[in-house]
C-alpha cells in the first residue's frame, strides 16, 4: 500500500456506476475527491421502473462512502485544465489533481429545439392533460409548443411521466426499439392499462438479440397491448400523433467538458478516446470510464454504453491507477460480455446469453425466471458498491472486474 506521504490527489468526475466504483477502489491508495452535484447515487438501470410507481432508485452517497475517506464534493464540474491539472466547479472552486477519472456518463439525446418535461412535477394551469405536471421547459419561448403538441419525456423524466399517466387515459408513443424503449413500453403498458401504448422504431425491434429473444420480446409486448411499429422513423417527437411521447431513440455521452479541455474524442461516438488501459490517448494522466469512454477490449471490441461495461471499466481504471502508483505499467482491459438482460414489465423478462463480443447466442431465459434473474443482477450492482466500500481490494479479483 502507498504510504500517506506519497498519496496522490485523484479526482473522480461523476458518481454513477463507473465513477463511484473507481473512487471506492482507489480510496485506500490515494486522496480521492468524488465530484457530482447529486448527494445520492442513482441506479439508472431502474429508471424505467419509475413510470409505474413513485418509488426511489437512489441511495445516499454518504452511506455508500462512509468510512472510506472519499471526499464527496456536491458540485458540477464546468471546466478541466489538463495542462495545469485543475478542474473548475460550478461555484468557482479550483481543485488540483495528479490523476483524474472522467466518468460523467450519458443522457438521452433529444432533438434540438424540442421542449422536454422537467423531472420534478410542479403546479401548472396549462394543458388539460398535464394537471399538476411541470409545463414544457421552453413553452413560452418556443413556437413549436402549441397545446396540441405531445409532451415529450425521456428515461430521465420518468417520475413526471408516472404522474401524468396516473388516473388518466390517453395515447402514448415510445420512440426507440432498443433496450430502453422496450423496457419503458413494457412497464407503461403493464402498469397503465388505460393508456394506448405504441412502440415506434426506425429499424427492427431488439436488434442484437437472437431470433428467439426478439420473438419473446414481441410476444410479451403484444400481449401487454403494445402496438409495435417497426420501420417507422420519427425525426421530431412533436410530430407524433400522441398525448405523450417517450423519447428513447439515442443516448449521448457527457463529453462537453472533455471536448472543451482538448481531450481527444472518438469521432464516431463522441466519447473520450482511450487506450487499452482506459487512459485518454491525448492526456494519459486522465482515465475515462463508463458511458463517457470509447473503451474497447480484445475480446469485446468496442464497448457499447451500458452498466454492463461501466462497472468493469470503473474497476479497471482503479486497478490501472493503483499499478501506476506502484511504479508498474497499467494492464490492458480484459473484458468480455456474457449477458444482456431486459425487463418486460414486473413479471416477465429476457436474459439473452451473448458471446464475449456481445453477439447473441441462441440460448435465452424468459418469463418469471428472466425477471427474477434481472432483478438479482440489478441488485448485485449495488452489492458490489457495498463490497467495494468494505473491502475495496477484493473487487479486482471478482470475475469480470
Ligand atoms: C431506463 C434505463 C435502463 C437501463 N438498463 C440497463 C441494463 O439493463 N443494462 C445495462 O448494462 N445498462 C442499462 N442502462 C444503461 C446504464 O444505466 C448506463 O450505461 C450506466 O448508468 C452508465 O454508467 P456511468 O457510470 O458511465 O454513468 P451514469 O450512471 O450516467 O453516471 C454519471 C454521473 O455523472 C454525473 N455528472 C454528469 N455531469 C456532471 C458534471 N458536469 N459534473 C459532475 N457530475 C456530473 C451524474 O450526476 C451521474 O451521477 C439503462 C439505462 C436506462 C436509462
Amino acid at each position: 500500500m502507498t504510504t500517506k506521504r506519497d498519496k496522490q490527489q485523484i479526482i473522480v468526475l461523476g458518481a454513477g456506476y463507473a465513477g463511484l466504483l473507481a473512487a471506492l477502489r482507489l480510496a485506500p491508495h490515494a486522496h480521492v475527491t468524488l465530484v457530482d452535484p447529486a448527494d445520492r447515487f442513482t441506479e439508472r438501470v431502474r429508471q424505467h421502473e419509475l413510470v409505474a410507481r413513485p418509488a426511489t432508485n437512489d441511495l445516499p452517497l454518504a452511506s455508500l462512502l462512509r468510512g472510506t475517506g472519499v471526499r464527496h464534493l456536491p458540485r458540477r464540474v464546468t471546466a478541466l485544465d489538463p495542462l495545469a491539472r485543475k478542474i473548475t466547479t460550478d461555484d468557482g472552486q479550483l481543485l488540483d489533481y495528479d490523476c483524474l477519472v472522467y466518468a460523467l456518463g450519458s443522457r438521452t439525446a433529444v432533438p434540438t429545439g424540442v421542449p422536454s418535461v422537467r423531472s420534478a412535477p410542479r403546479q401548472s394551469a396549462g394543458s388539460p392533460l398535464t394537471g399538476e405536471l411541470a409545463p414544457l421547459e421552453t413553452a413560452d419561448a418556443s413556437p413549436r409548443s402549441e397545446p396540441a403538441a405531445p409532451q415529450v419525456f425521456t428515461a430521465e423524466t420518468t417520475p413526471a411521466l408516472c404522474t401524468l399517466t396516473r388516473d388518466r387515459s390517453g395515447f402514448l408513443a415510445v420512440v426507440g426499439g432498443g433496450l430502453t424503449g422496450i423496457e419503458l413500453a413494457a412497464e407503461l403498458a403493464e402498469s397503465r392499462p388505460a393508456w394506448d401504448v405504441r412502440l415506434l422504431t426506425a429499424g427492427e425491434l431488439a436488434v442484437g438479440h437472437s431470433t428467439r429473444g426478439r420473438d419473446h420480446v414481441r410476444r410479451v409486448l403484444t400481449a401487454l397491448g403494445v402496438r409495435i411499429e417497426e420501420g417507422h422513423t420519427v425525426a421530431d417527437p412533436l410530430d407524433v400523433d400522441a398525448d405523450a411521447v417517450v423519447w428513447a431513440a439515442a443516448m449521448v455521452p457527457h463529453t462537453a467538458v472533455a471536448a472543451e479541455a482538448g481531450l481527444a474524442l472518438d469521432p464516431a461516438s463522441g466519447r473520450v478516446a482511450v487506450d487499452a488501459s482506459l487512459r485518454s490517448i491525448s492526456h494519459p494522466e486522465i482515465y475515462a470510464v463508463g458511458d463517457a469512454a470509447a473503451a474497447h477490449s480484445s475480446r469485446a471490441g468496442s464497448l457499447r454504453m451500458g452498466c454492463a461495461a461501466a462497472l468493469p471499466t470503473g474497476s479497471h481504471a482503479a486497478t490501472a491507477i493503483i499499478a501506476e502508483l506502484r511504479g508498474r505499467a497499467p494492464e490492458r482491459l480484459d473484458f468480455g460480455y456474457r449477458l444482456q438482460c431486459v425487463s418486460l414489465g414486473r413479471r416477465d423478462g429476457l436474459v439473452q446469453f451473448v458471446r464475449h463480443d456481445d453477439s447473441p447466442r441462441d440460448r435465452v431465459l424468459t418469463g418469471r425466471t428472466a425477471a427474477w434473474a434481472k432483478e438479482r443482477i440489478v441488485r448485485s450492482t449495488v452489492s458490489v458498491m457495498g463490497l467495494a466500500r468494505r473491502a475495496p481490494d477484493t473487487i479486482g479479483r471478482l470475475p469480470g472486474f
